[in-house]
């Protein structure tokens, strides 16, 4: 059985980990990051926000999130976030990156809950540039980051973490990594069959800090991508194209939002999601279970000009969108729920930390357009600064463990697995939308209990079908704590909306929390 040793483990490398890992290195102890796949939302990442202008504050950005979160984020997270945002930028262009500027300045963009321009942008490939440039950093400081490397389970000794167990993907073994502190990283959830996210992202993180002894909260909170292609491919496409012009029909050729709105482009996001859901589920959607997003009335030169990106997109997929409709649904795209943990990014395990989108705390019932950004930054940042100081102090030199386990195989094949998965994802698009109701959230309850006893007593037959298997417990402890959230939450607040409860109550001034007892 093989066994790694390192101070510090850090779990995925998107923004949050590499930062982590970084800042960890910098402090001169032995730093592995595991990562499962290429794949991280942060090289996505357009720009994020800081507050660097004249015309904002620390107390100005904070406030700007705890009210874009309708109140439930946690007020300590939203001021460090605004805090370090301005010394992240300073970090950054400490590497020799340089950002967008013009005469007065940072050329600043204003994304959406924002009351000032924010965003600090490098083009619009911030996300892709900073993390190719920290990653090279991190190697040159000694750090080692380990491809193809899933985490399986944390290991924990009398609520510490002592390592982890992790799926070698490539070779197809299972091995240890002792460590004295671990950082989770694995970012969000591919939770239904059209979300904006891969679907090697399988909630890793969550299920694995739960069962650990971590909490999760936030969990009913996801937030959904209007409009994306579904037909004739998947394809991402923005809403901005909307207040230009576009027009969303259903299958007679209605344009169905204006019962309530004078045009498309006027629409929130959340509303916009919510009512093109609606439209679906009364049986108006197009063949391919959307609605038609029509561009053909924007001049082509606008879309040539001030899209080209879309347009670009599209044509290489075979799609002219100045020449044919479109058909789009909501999906689900980010997810404000996670890892409970404190300014410090502490877990509520000894020697246990998490960063970025696989926390929860800091966007509450909404995020605020560019605030995934400044969080991967500034609690990557922190949390390997926490978990370097923990370990320089932690009192056992070399921690060991018995746990090595052989795997012991039976009959149930991957597919049996990935078709669980399927199962999944087609239960939460039903019933977990953005516009939800008891009876479909009690419905979905029951399927997520009746899946998850129907897994537990079938024994993987090899490596891959463990694996596979792993990823559907993870699956299920995050729609399990979704879904029971979601029904307790009795209130429409933030992306959180209910047709049967449709205004906000302040009863519900609070999060809910949850425990491995609660699965
Ligand atoms: C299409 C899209 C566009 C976006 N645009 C913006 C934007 O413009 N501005 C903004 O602020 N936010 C944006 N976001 C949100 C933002 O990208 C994410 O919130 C943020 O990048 C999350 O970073 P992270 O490091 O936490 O996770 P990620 O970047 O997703 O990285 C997670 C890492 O964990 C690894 N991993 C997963 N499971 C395991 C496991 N079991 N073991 C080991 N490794 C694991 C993955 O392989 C990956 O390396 C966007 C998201 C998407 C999907």
């Amino acid at each position: 059985m093989n066994s790694v040793y390192t101070d510090i483990l850090i779990a995925g490398a998107g923004l949050a980990g590499i930062k982590a890992a970084y800042s960890a290195s910098l402090c001169g102890l032995k730093v592995a990051v595991i990562s499962k796949s290429s794949i991280a939302a942060s090289n996505y990442i357009l720009g994020f926000n800081a507050a660097v202008s004249e015309n904002d504050s620390t107390a100005l950005f904070c406030e700007d999130t705890v009210k874009g979160g309708k109140y439930i984020g946690k007020q300590e997270l939203a001021f460090t976030l605004a805090k370090n945002s301005a010394d992240e930028v300073k970090n950054i262009e400490h590497l020799g990156l340089k950002f967008d500027k013009n005469e007065k300045g940072y050329n600043l963009l204003r994304p959406l809950g924002c009351s000032t321009e924010r965003l600090v942008h490098i083009e619009n490939h911030t996300g892709k540039t900073t993390l190719e440039r920290y990653k090279e950093e991190a190697v040159k400081n000694g750090v080692k980051i380990i491809d193809n490397a899933m985490l399986c389970d944390l290991i924990t000794k009398d609520n510490k973490v002592i390592g982890a167990s992790v799926f070698d993907l490539q070779n197809e073994i299972k091995f240890y990594i002792c460590a004295k502190a671990v950082v989770l990283a694995c970012g969000g959830i591919h939770i239904e069959s059209e979300s904006t996210y891969a679907p090697c992202m399988t909630g890793d993180g969550y299920g694995a800090a739960l069962r650990a002894g971590a909490y999760l909260t936030d969990m009913e909170f996801i937030q959904f991508e209007p409009c994306r292609c579904i037909f004739p491919q998947k394809l991402g496409i923005s809403t901005t194209l909307l207040s230009h012009g576009g027009k969303i029909t259903n299958k007679n050729g209605e344009r169905f939002l204006l019962k309530e709105y004078s045009s498309e482009g006027e629409i929130p996001k959340d509303s916009l999601a919510k009512l093109i859901y609606a439209e679906i589920k009364k049986g108006n959607g197009t063949p391919h279970g959307g609605v038609y997003l029509d561009l053909t009335d924007i001049p082509e030169k606008e879309i040539k000009k001030g899209h080209i990106l879309y347009y670009k997109r599209f044509l290489g997929a075979g799609i002219d969108i100045t020449k044919e409709k479109i058909e789009v649904a909501p999906c689900a795209h980010s997810f404000m729920g996670g890892v409970v943990v404190d300014e410090k990014c502490r877990t509520s395990v000894n020697g246990l930390f998490a960063a970025g989108e696989v926390t929860g705390g800091l966007h509450g019932a909404n995020r605020v357009g560019g605030n995934a950004g400044t969080e991967v930054y500034v609690f990557g940042t922190i949390a390997g600064k926490s978990a370097a100081e923990y370990a320089k102090n932690c009192s056992v030199p070399h921690p060991s463990f018995s746990e090595e386990q052989t795997s012991v195989y039976g009959n149930a094949q991957k597919d049996f697995f990935e078709n669980i998965k399927k199962t999944i994802y087609e239960n939460m698009s039903n019933y977990m939308g953005p516009l939800r109701t008891e009876k479909e959230l009690v419905l979905l309850k029951t399927k997520l209990k009746e899946i998850s006893e129907q897994i537990r007593d079938y024994t993987p037959a090899d490596f891959k079908a463990e694996v596979s298997k792993k990823e559907c417990e993870n699956m299920l402890v995050v729609c399990t704590c979704c879904v029971k959230a979601a029904i307790k939450r009795k209130e429409s607040r933030g992306v959180h909306s209910r047709k049967d409860y449709p205004n906000t109550d302040d009863k519900y001034l609070l999060s809910f929390i949850f425990s491995k007892d609660d699965i």
